[in-house]
């Protein structure tokens, strides 16, 4: 899909702000730092969409971002920052609990992983989280251009069993820097809607 209409709708914390419209929408999520704003910057062909997450430790909101006046890319923060304190901890999960379970637009989740590294305790919990909702997810194994091609295989197996990946959920090999995935993400992310 070429891209040429993206824009910041919202930042929301609470339902009341989320954006009106019947837009079908993908959650973007995954540990701080694993690659996420560059995931979609590469998906919709930018190079620096205005930076997507928020600086860990700042205030923690969802960023609707509308692409083509066809869906939503939900950014969701990034989890997993060590700084962040026991109550914001709390306050991320219920944002993302009340988003999650109260949102009919929600068609998806895009679990960002790094392939390079066997899934981190809080992306199990996270994709467990996700299932015990019984939302769809892709999983997105990220940075596939930092280890050799000979590899790719094994690391796969390895996010694989370690998620436990649902039936029907696909996992699609990225890199943001060389493309590779990014007509299998659109696919992906496409047969949840049309
Ligand atoms: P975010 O915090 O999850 O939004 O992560 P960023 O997108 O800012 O990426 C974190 C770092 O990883 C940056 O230095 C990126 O350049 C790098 N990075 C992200 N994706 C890839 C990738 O596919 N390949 C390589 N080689 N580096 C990547």
């Amino acid at each position: 899909m070429k891209v040429h209409q993206v824009e910041l709708v919202i930042s929301a914390v609470r339902p009341d702000q989320y954006p009106e419209g019947d837009l079908p929408e993908f959650a973007l999520a995954g540990r701080s730092n694993v690659g996420k704003s560059s995931f979609i910057n590469k998906m919709i062909g930018r190079n620096s969409m205005a930076r997507i997450s928020s600086k860990p430790g700042k205030t923690q909101t969802l960023n609707f971002y509308k692409i083509e006046e066809t869906l939503y890319y939900v950014d969701v923060p990034g989890y997993g920052y060590a700084k962040v304190s026991k109550k914001e901890r709390e306050a991320w999960g219920k944002m993302i609990e009340t988003y999650i379970t109260s949102r009919d637009q929600l068609r998806a989740v895009i679990l960002i992983v790094d392939l390079r590294h066997p899934p981190s305790n809080d992306d199990v919990m996270m994709y467990d989280f996700l299932k015990h909702y019984g939302i769809p997810c892709i999983i997105i194994a990220t940075k596939a251009d930092k280890i050799p091609k000979s590899k790719w295989q094994k690391h796969l197996k390895v996010t694989r069993e370690s998620l436990n990946l649902a039936e029907g959920d696909e996992l699609i090999m990225f890199s943001s820097e060389t493309g590779l995935g990014k007509d299998k993400a659109w696919d992906a992310i496409k047969s949840f809607y049309r």
